[in-house]
């Protein structure tokens, strides 16, 4: 069995930014050499999320209208009691889902046809982390 760890990094522009990570996916599979396998794609930050779906803009504006009336990011919440402001980025998290397993197939990413990997930042603008863990064969 062969396995590979990666870290990708991101500090992104804004608090909120929707960012296609599928090519950098696999980059990390192709150095890992598996052939027939699994990767974890892991945000390894708890206001972050990893999701599969479609790569359309409207979309994605559509997931942040629906998780806005859901869950508005400015509201009162317990957490920013704390002195935090960042409650709802990680409820939005959590709603969204946090990681992804994707299959690999002849050494690639055995993605359907709309299928793209994107990591979801909702608190933004400092170093953040996404971990890529292959294993197979
Ligand atoms: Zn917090």
């Amino acid at each position: 069995m062969k396995t590979k760890t990666a870290y990708l990094s991101f500090n992104t522009n804004k608090k909120i930014e929707i960012i296609r990570i599928t090519d950098q996916v696999s980059r990390v599979i192709s150095d890992s050499g598996v052939k027939d396998g699994l990767v974890l794609v892991n945000p390894m930050h708890i206001t972050a999320a990893v999701i599969v779906n479609d790569n359309e803009s409207g979309l994605h504006d559509d997931y942040l209208k629906v998780l806005e009336k859901l869950v508005p990011y400015q509201s009162d919440y317990r957490h920013n009691d704390t002195g935090e402001d960042n409650a709802a980025a990680h409820i939005w998290r959590q709603l969204l889902g946090h990681q992804v397993v994707m299959p690999i197939t002849n050494g690639k990413l055995d993605l359907g046809p709309w299928e793209q990997i994107f990591y979801f930042e909702f608190d933004g603008q400092r170093q953040k982390r996404v971990l890529v863990k292959v294993i197979g064969e």
